[in-house]
């Protein structure tokens, strides 16, 4: 800087460098910046004052103001790329990540009490040599009703009402369509031995119904099958599925596609027969109901009647994820409150 002509000058750009080299942040710099290169800053006031000097003076005193202006404006990118890098690392420094913390991990869900339920029948008539069918839940009137011999106007659509579209299709009752849509299906023909589980909805709502709950069914349907072949595989199924000798009995009931029909009761798991709260003390639980296939269902579906038999039945699979894990009221199954859920 010895060349500087106007003593001046000199001082004001060593007193500018210092002040740049002493900013110790971002905000510091800037404040340096408008001290100096502002608008009414030193360097600035100084440029404006090359037009009022003499002609002779000025070249040398504005290449002067240019060169000490030309210095500053360096040594200030220089400043505020050096400050910036240090920010950037402070920030980086200030927000490690402890790679020794244990990890968040992740809650594993359970399966519904209905699902495992599920799961479990399915397993269990897999084995007995049952194939597991599926079929819509958005029925027409046909499957539903008609082909199992349940016209319309029989009073027995009105223990079974449910939700209808406007187009007549209607959310199935039951899943006893899926064994009409097996047995009608292209190049089926018997025997049949298959279970269908699934959704089923009604229009009930109240302490032991809900508008939507879960069915599977059984059907049997050979040329040698008989009532004793339904009434034992009943038996077997319930002894499996709740791990226990299990009594049942069979009282004569009546559904438009079985004939004759049964509800089936279980001796209580609970009481073992003495009777009991769960039981209404009277020993037995109402589980399911069967019985043998209409004539007029097989024959709807393209079966010789003479030549073959059926048997059907069907159960709650929430009646039955009820009694299996002790729950007292069918309601819990279908609020999704975790402290629940997550006790299966
Ligand atoms: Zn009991």
């Amino acid at each position: 800087m010895a060349d500087f002509k106007h003593k001046e000058i000199e001082q004001l750009l060593v007193r500018a460098l210092q002040a740049i080299s002493n900013s110790n942040t971002i905000l510091e710099l800037e404040d340096t910046r408008v001290k100096f290169i502002g608008k009414n800053g030193e360097l600035t006031l100084k440029q404006k004052t090359i037009g009022t000097l003499p002609a002779t003076e000025r070249p040398q005193f504005g290449e002067e103001v240019n060169k000490a202006r030309n210095a500053f404006d360096s040594a200030f990118q220089e400043k505020t790329a050096q400050l910036q890098q240090q920010e950037l690392e402070a920030k980086l420094n200030a927000s490690t990540v402890d790679v020794t913390l244990p990890g968040r991990g992740m809650p594993l869900g359970t399966l519904h009490p209905v699902t495992k339920t599920r799961l479990r029948l399915e397993q269990i008539f897999k084995s007995a040599g049952f194939i597991v069918a599926s079929g819509p839940e958005i029925e027409d009137d046909y499957h539903n009703f008609e082909a199992l011999n349940i016209p319309a106007h029989h009073p027995a659509r009105a223990m079974q009402d449910t939700f209808y579209f406007a187009d007549g299709k209607l959310l199935r009752t039951h899943t006893s369509p899926v064994q009409i849509r097996v047995m009608q299906s292209k190049g089926a023909k018997p025997p049949f031995r298959l279970i269908a589980p699934g959704r089923v909805y009604r229009c009930d709502s109240d302490i032991t119904h809900t508008p939507m709950f879960h069915q599977i069914e059984g059907l049997v349907v050979d040329d040698t099958t008989t009532i004793a072949n339904l009434k034992a595989t009943l038996q077997n199924l319930l002894q499996v599925f709740f791990e226990q000798p299990v009594n049942i009995r069979l009282r004569s009931s009546y559904f438009p596609f079985t004939e004759p029909s049964a509800e089936v009761d279980m001796e209580c798991t609970a009481c073992k027969g003495s009777g009991c709260r769960i039981c209404s003390n009277t020993g037995w639980l109402e589980i399911l109901g069967c019985g043998m296939v209409h004539p007029k269902v097989l024959e709807n579906c393209g079966i010789d009647s003479e030549k073959y038999t059926g048997w059907a039945f069907g159960m709650g699979i929430d009646r039955l994820a009820m009694l299996r894990y002790g729950i007292p009221d069918l309601r819990m199954m279908f609020e999704n409150d975790l402290r629940f859920l997550a006790q299966f």
